[in-house]
């Protein structure tokens, strides 16, 4: 138990699940997994877990503030899971991953972070589970390779999912982060207007940037994609806030779904003046063991006539209008 490691699949292209989502990140040793009850999980875990340690102003998160359950899905305390993982593959140029936690709520049907999960129920109910790492802080506390790193938050979940309001994990990880011994050169990678909460923090850090998934300019098309996911003016308007709080930004239009009006999506993102634009389409599947766009997604695709070359001319329409539009990776670089 004592051996887990951990590792990141990355995919060496341009298929990004929430966008983060591209990214692969298994724990190798199941033994490092463990679901508790909720009379072991306060039993079992430190309470001085999200205390206030270091005198480090603190959210002061209990773990018995962890709820059961979030929404539809199952909340699991996991005790020695680690937050950060070497970044390699398709986020090669970072340096370290960070995800405080396993598993999404948002549960979007395109997202492949899915793919990398051992066990094959949990692969099936992607966003009816969600584990916490409750030993971030002590990890990032005891870490000596934060000062300067490149850190991408996160890779296979979204760091400010719903659970998050209520219990704060990320929020303290922020806290450690931006104290100036461990600074690093961050990208946070989200579609949660929640972000907004954490502004304050993020402006203390010299290197930031925020991106935004934003994949689509049809609330129709999202509900259909991503129903459990916030809608999109509420995305802009966290956008137009990291601006305000003099961010940089980035929109992700990863993957990009079935659009409306390319050409009004570009001059409505374009009001937003983010310092980079990137975009990539689904990524079909290479064989059953291949991390790729779920089948759900693709089905819903179809059902609206969305191909590949639907995307090549709304991207082709769209960098008119953004001419700092990347496509893939180019687009994730580090900040
Ligand atoms: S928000 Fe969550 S479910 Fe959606 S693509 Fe990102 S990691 Fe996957």
């Amino acid at each position: 138990m004592s051996n887990s490691k951990q590792l990141d699949l990355w995919s060496d292209e341009a298929d990004s699940p929430s966008t983060p989502d591209f990214v692969a990140h298994r724990t190798t040793d199941t033994a490092d997994i463990h679901f508790v009850s909720a009379f072991s999980r306060v039993e079992s875990v430190p309470l001085t877990l999200f205390a206030d340690s270091n005198n480090r102003s603190s959210v002061g998160r209990s773990v018995q503030e962890i709820p059961e359950k979030a929404g539809r899905a199952k909340v699991t305390v996991k005790e020695k899971a680690h937050v950060l993982s070497r970044a390699q593959g398709f986020m090669g140029d970072y340096d370290f991953t960070l995800n405080p936690y396993s598993g999404c709520q948002f549960g979007c049907a395109y997202c492949y972070a899915a793919f990398f999960v051992n066990d094959p129920e949990k692969r099936q109910d992607w966003g009816g589970w969600v584990d916490v790492k409750t030993n971030a802080i002590n990890e990032l506390e005891r870490s000596r390779s934060i000062l300067g790193r490149k850190i991408y938050m996160s890779s296979v979940t979204d760091p400010y999912q719903p659970l998050e309001a209520k219990v704060g994990l990320t929020r303290e990880i922020l806290q450690v982060l931006s104290s100036p011994t461990k600074m690093p050169r961050l990208v946070v990678q989200t579609r949660s207007p929640l972000v907004e909460r954490d502004l304050d923090l993020l402006s203390k850090l010299e290197h930031v940037r925020i991106n935004m998934t934003v994949t689509t300019d049809s609330e129709t098309i999202r509900k259909k994609f991503e129903p459990l996911c916030p809608a999109i003016e509420g995305r802009l308007e966290a956008l137009r806030a990291a601006k305000m709080a003099g961010l940089k930004t980035c929109v992700c239009i990863t993957p990009m779904l079935p659009l409306e009006d390319p050409e009004i999506f570009a001059c409505r993102l374009a009001e937003l003046k983010a310092d980079i634009y990137v975009t990539q389409p689904f990524k079909p599947s290479n064989g059953p063991f291949a991390a790729s766009t779920r089948s759900m997604a693709l089905e819903i695709a179809e059902e609206y006539n969305w191909t590949l070359h639907d995307y090549e001319h709304a991207v082709s329409v769209m960098r008119a209008k953004l001419p700092n539009l990347y496509e893939g990776r180019e687009g994730f670089m580090p900040e």
